[in-house]
């Protein structure tokens, strides 16, 4: 048993040193990332549910990293955030994703709203609230356009500590949301013990509408929740007319999606959100 362990072993050793490689590699390059000017924002819009694309009204829009990579081209938020909270970077990461965001919504001749990525890092390392409270007063832009994104995995490590790093930053004025809402262990006690301002439906029950009446059910279901709780909803992933036209007339508040919008950087967006956006993205390109 041992010989053929070890013969197993030689021949993925070479593979598997690769690996730890090209990890090795990717950190040391993501932490000049930012230096290098290799990270941008794409921004996603989010629109109020209308009964059809047409009707429904851009509110605002998700800030998404992006990373350049000089030769891997680019690199997929699901690859390097995991790779940035590994290696403690995210804090210093997460702090230029927030001062970017912020700092181009201010620009925006149209006030909508931004929302933001938190990972679990950001809350448990450095002071978040002076930061969110620094960068608001830096850039200039008001606090009700900012909205935070946090998972439940943010707020299972410390619940006291949780609750009155949220209640803080809701007294900067700021909006809090809960991504991925359904996805991983969220369970409805967060719901009642944490101030939520919006719920995000997690886009595998979006993407399941119309197929299995279950997701229907637990949509419609988080829909009144929310409501009864007076939490504002989104639904993620929303990619075809059909589920648009479900979660409109279901009382959805909002809704995100390939059918609105894919990322993309702002210069995309110039017209919503404004004049003074195009110049910039003008005088930038030029
Ligand atoms: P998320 O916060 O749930 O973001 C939504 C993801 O769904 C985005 O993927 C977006 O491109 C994708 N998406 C939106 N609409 C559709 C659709 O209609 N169909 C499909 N198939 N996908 C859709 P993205 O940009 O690859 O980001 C993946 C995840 O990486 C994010 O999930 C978030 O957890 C994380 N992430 C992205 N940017 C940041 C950031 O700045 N900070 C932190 N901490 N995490 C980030
Ligand atoms: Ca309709
Ligand atoms: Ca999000
Ligand atoms: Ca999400």
């Amino acid at each position: 048993a041992k010989a053929k362990s070890r013969g197993t072993i030689s021949i993925f050793e070479p593979e598997m040193d690769q690996q730890i490689r090209d990890r090795r590699v990717l950190h040391q390059e993501l932490s000049v990332a930012i230096k290098n000017g290799e990270l941008s924002l794409y921004y996603q819009p989010q629109a109020a549910a209308g009964g059809s694309v047409a009707a429904s009204q851009i509110i605002g829009f998700e800030a998404l990293a992006r990373w350049h990579h000089p030769v891997r081209g680019c690199v997929p938020p699901g690859d390097f955030i995991p790779l940035a909270e590994e290696s403690g970077l995210i804090v210093e990461m997460g702090e230029w994703i927030l001062r970017e965001a912020c700092r181009e919504a201010a620009s925006w001749a149209i006030p909508l709203q931004v929302a933001v990525n938190l990972s679990p890092a950001q809350f448990t390392h450095g002071d978040l609230v002076g930061l969110v409270h620094s960068i608001l007063l830096e850039t200039g832009l008001t606090p009700d356009r900012l909205e935070l994104e946090i998972t439940e995995g943010v707020l299972i490590e410390d619940f006291d500590r949780g609750l009155s790093l949220l209640r803080r930053l809701k007294a900067l004025g700021v909006r809090i949301s809960m991504d991925d809402f359904g996805s991983g262990y969220s369970s409805l006690s967060y719901l009642q013990a944490f101030p939520f301002d919006k719920i995000k439906i997690d886009r595998a029950f979006v993407i399941n509408l119309g197929r299995n009446p279950q997701s229907a059910a637990i949509v419609r279901a988080v829909i009144d929740l929310g409501h009864g709780l007076e939490m504002s909803i989104v639904a993620e992933g929303v990619e075809t007319e059909a589920q648009l036209d479900f979660l409109a007339e279901e009382g959805c508040d909002a809704v995100q999606g390939y059918l609105i919008g894919r990322p993309a950087p702002i210069g995309q967006f110039a017209a919503l959100v404004g004049g003074d956006q195009l110049a910039e993205t003008v005088r930038r390109a030029g």
